[in-house]
């Protein structure tokens, strides 16, 4: 590939922030003749040419997610996919997160020169070393504003492009508008680009160059596989949420390499009722917001205990905040009465063991009265889809994606993100009335069941992949 005829700045490609491929286990899933046979048809017609999907992280985050599932999925269609993953410096994940911010409409400083020459810069270094994988002709498909900075390099290179964003807000303020300019001339670059919500898309994409993809759950993985109360138990108790019945201490038993660590003074007591938020540590998920409402408006009223569980933040390179929210979220904890602190767990777990990681947060869910996710702003959040699957109820954000995922009072709750009191209450609801809690969860399920398993989002994959090649 040739670097776009545009781009003024030398690149010396390092080999400390490169492109590298992630790959994936095989899996023989059954599926749907239908889509086997769709896959077959695009297969021929793409012949030697192969479909990439482009990201900055291989683990943390519903992009990684989606793409484990997803791509494995569709490999065993027998579609040549692929997947790489663009490493670049701190300094540009740092800018990409303003970016991620300003996309949910929640920073108003200006980007500068420099913000541009670095977003430049590494962009095109990145670019540059997908040629190593990347042919004229290929497919790729770029994830999220670390990545679309690739786009006009790979269109002038030859590349069918598309580019899905999978972040976005409908508030119409001056952050979201900045930053969208400030990302236009690599948007416009991709002849195609996909939203999880149509007006997330900023007002200068043509309507005919957006497609509409939902996310979705892979109800075979170990995140959502069936796990009966006793696996749950035991996988609570290896990470030490719960008193392992071997251990008078209470202590995790994970040998050398643990699956993570939790912060408590205690573990959970035997049936008590316990409200979870699942999240990566992150401002826009209002962990201190879960907190402050846990302690003045829900653990006055019950015998709850609230949970947060969320990946290590060092396993997540393209998230430099996480580390300062999560010692944020533990110096609140610390603050807070004897009482309610006793109630409060963080569970820490690492990316490290990609199965042991989805079979806790799994256990998690599955064990827990009522799931959380208080975010400020959510393109789609889903932590809630996965507690939708496992028939939870759920209170969450009348925000974003979630206004989509759910309906209010159908198949869960939601709250404006601000109304801390609202929050609260409708926790405390759904903890003193369980026949209502189950009667959501189950709705929920069904819901999920659907409109949001992956075979849904394979066929729409399918359908983009068409279009692109036709581009
Ligand atoms: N997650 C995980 N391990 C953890 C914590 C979270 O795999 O320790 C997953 C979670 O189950 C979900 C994803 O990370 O699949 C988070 O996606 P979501 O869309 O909720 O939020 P995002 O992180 O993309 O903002």
């Amino acid at each position: 590939m040739k670097a776009h005829p545009s781009s003024a700045v030398a690149v010396t490609p390092t080999v400390e922030y490169a492109v590298s491929q992630v790959h994936i286990p095989a899996r023989d899933d059954g599926t749907s003749p239908e889509l086997a046979r769709t896959a077959a048809k695009l297969a021929d017609r793409l012949g030697v040419r192969r479909i990439w999907h482009v990201n900055s992280t291989a683990t943390g985050g519903g992009v990684a997610e989606l793409l484990w599932s997803g791509i494995a999925r569709q490999q065993a269609l027998g579609l040549p996919v692929g997947w790489l993953i663009a490493d670049a410096e701190p300094a540009f994940f740092q800018l990409t997160k303003r970016i991620h911010h300003g996309l949910h409409g929640r920073v108003d400083h200006a980007f500068t020169e420099h913000d541009a020459r670095l977003y430049e810069v590494s962009t095109t270094r990145s670019a540059a070393q997908l040629a190593e994988f990347v042919r004229p002709g290929d497919l790729v498909v770029l994830h999220d504003p670390q990545t679309v900075g690739l786009a006009p390099h790979l269109v002038a290179g030859g590349v069918k492009v598309a580019w899905r964003c999978h972040i976005g807000t409908r508030a119409n303020v001056p952050a979201v508008a900045a930053t969208w300019a400030f990302l236009r001339r690599y948007v416009e670059a991709a002849p195609r680009c996909v939203f999880t919500v149509a007006d997330y898309a900023p007002g200068y994409l043509a309507p005919g160059r957006v497609t509409v993809i939902t996310p979705s759950i892979d109800p075979e993985s170990p995140k959502n596989r069936h796990l009966s109360q006793a696996e749950c138990v035991e996988l609570l108790a290896g990470i030490g949420l719960l008193r392992s019945p071997d251990l008078a201490t209470g202590a995790p038993n994970q040998g050398d390499d643990p699956v993570g660590y939790v912060v408590q003074d205690q573990p959970l007591p035997e049936g008590v009722p316990v409200v979870t938020q699942v999240s990566r540590w992150d401002p826009l998920k209002d962990l201190a917001g879960v907190l402050r409402a846990f302690a003045e408006g829900i653990a006055p009223h019950s015998p709850a205990h609230l949970l947060f569980a969320g990946p290590d933040p060092a396993d997540i390179p393209d998230d430099p905040e996480g580390a300062g929210v999560f010692a944020q979220l533990r110096a609140l904890r610390q603050a807070l009465p004897a009482e309610i602190r006793r109630r409060v767990h963080l569970a820490v777990l690492t990316l490290r063991h990609q199965t042991a990681n989805a079979l806790a947060v799994n256990a998690i869910q599955r064990y827990s009265t009522v799931v959380v996710q208080k975010s400020l702003e959510e393109g789609f959040g889903l932590t809630a889809t996965e507690a939708m699957w496992k028939s939870r109820p759920i209170v969450a954000s009348a925000v974003g994606g979630l206004l989509t995922q759910l309906t209010h009072g159908a198949q869960g709750l939601l709250v404006e993100p601000d109304d801390l009191t609202g929050f609260a209450d409708a926790v405390s609801g759904l903890l003193a009335n369980p026949v209502r809690a189950a009667e959501l969860g189950a709705a929920a399920h069904r819901r999920c069941r659907e409109e949001f398993l992956a075979e849904r989002e394979s066929a729409d994959y399918l359908a983009l992949y068409d279009r692109m090649s036709g581009n």
